[in-house]
């Protein structure tokens, strides 16, 4: 299989870099490092903590409610909410902390997992109206296969579901509101252009989401407009006229994951995996999708970013960890392949273990990796650098 050039895909910097603050490298897409080694993200969750008036956002949010709360018992405000702790904090706070009407929306897991369907149905349960938006699933296993042999990540059919299924409901229910928990490429690290707006673009899908690439792409290869249709983003003239706007809920409230996870534990009924998520230590996060762990398996190999090290990175962001602690998860847990749900994953993509070792080989850049009697190895490791820690 022909060998894929990461760098220039993803614009990549060559040399390797540590954040000097968490676990993240300069290799995750979008993120920036400021002259002091420090990344975007932790420069925010700096600012975050000790610059936002968090009580004028409150305000801000309140004000928000206040424009589009209706009182003739239609839905205002649309919360994409999986029953996972992040939407249902969101969704919980919304309606019974600031008296909105939510419509919680979920675009289906590519294969559910028992304890992801059991929170599903406890968080319903604990209030909500809720849609699941299910696209076929001959076609869903089919984008998923092309994606994984040309842009490896088999979970390109689910992100462009989970961007646009909310954008359909709220054209559809008339609901211009549409409230995402935290904005991932301001607390994790990608594009900071929408760090200081409560809102973003419908324009920034293609780059932030789709890996440049719309479900259009999919057209050239053997997929129909009517296939398609399901993950394509309403017709922009419909999201404008709707009036939707895109809020992040972290833009108006602290957002802390864990704190998130206990809220809904005592809210929302939700409950975390007795067994750890594989690839990290976590047992509170990811859980609803048997599949997902191959798309941070792949991030593994084509940016040397795990799991552990995306968990660790915001644990230490958080105050959750220290850096020591977070380096010692990653070393112990990042990369560890997703074994459990291998073989029907094999299955769901109708591919060989040979096919997918082809693909995964193909993805390992050499700035990245180097082979050592025939294993992959990282060129760099966060355990192995010595950043001089600046906390
Ligand atoms: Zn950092």
């Amino acid at each position: 299989m022909k060998k894929q050039d990461v760098i220039s895909k993803y614009n990549l910097p060559i040399n390797v870099e540590f954040c000097k603050k968490c676990t993240i490298s300069n290799q995750r897409p979008r993120i920036s490092f400021d002259e002091n080694g420090v990344c975007s993200a932790c420069n925010y969750a700096e600012y975050k903590r000790e610059h936002i008036d968090w009580e004028e956002r409150e305000k801000e949010l309140i004000d928000l409610c206040n424009r589009h709360r209706k009182s003739n018992g239609e839905y205002d405000v649309i919360v994409p909410c999986s029953g996972g702790k992040d939407g249902g904090f969101t969704a919980h706070q919304l309606k019974y902390k600031y008296g909105m009407n939510p419509l919680c929306v979920t675009w289906a897991p590519l294969k559910v997992t028992e304890i992801g369907h059991r929170n599903r149905d406890a968080f319903i349960d604990a209030g909500f109206g809720h849609i699941l938006g299910t696209p076929n699933g001959k076609v869903t296993r089919k984008i998923t296969s092309l994606s994984l042999k040309h842009i490896g990540d088999p979970f390109q059919p689910f992100i462009y579901g989970q961007t646009n299924f909310p954008l359909h409901m709220a054209v559809k229910y008339k609901v211009p509101l549409v409230m995402y928990g935290e904005n991932g490429e301001v607390e994790y690290g990608g594009d900071m252009k929408n760090a200081f707006r409560p809102d973003r673009d419908v324009e920034d899908h293609n780059g932030h989401y789709f890996s440049g690439l719309s479900p259009e792409f999919w057209l050239e290869h053997g997929l129909s407009e009517t296939d398609l249709k399901p993950f394509m983003a309403p017709k922009y003239e419909e999201i404008i006229s709707n009036k939707t706007e895109i809020h992040f809920f972290g833009h108006y409230k602290f957002w802390d994951p864990q704190e998130n996870f206990y809220y809904c534990i005592k809210n929302t009924g939700f409950t975390a995996n007795p067994e750890r998520t594989e690839g990290t230590y976590s047992k509170y996060a990811g859980l609803d999708d048997r599949y997902d762990g191959f798309h941070f398996y792949l991030g593994f190999i084509k940016f040397g970013i795990g799991r552990a090290t995306s968990d660790s990175a915001h644990e230490i962001r958080d105050g959750k960890i220290t850096r020591e602690e977070g380096v010692a998860l990653v070393k112990r847990y990042d990369g560890e392949f997703p074994q459990k749900y291998f073989h029907d994953f094999l299955e769901y993509c109708s591919i060989s273990k040979k096919e997918f070792d082809e693909i995964i080989d193909s993805w390992h850049s050499d700035h990245i990796w180097r082979q050592v009697d025939g294993t992959w190895q990282l060129k760099q490791s966060v355990w192995e650098s010595d950043p001089q820690s600046v906390i």
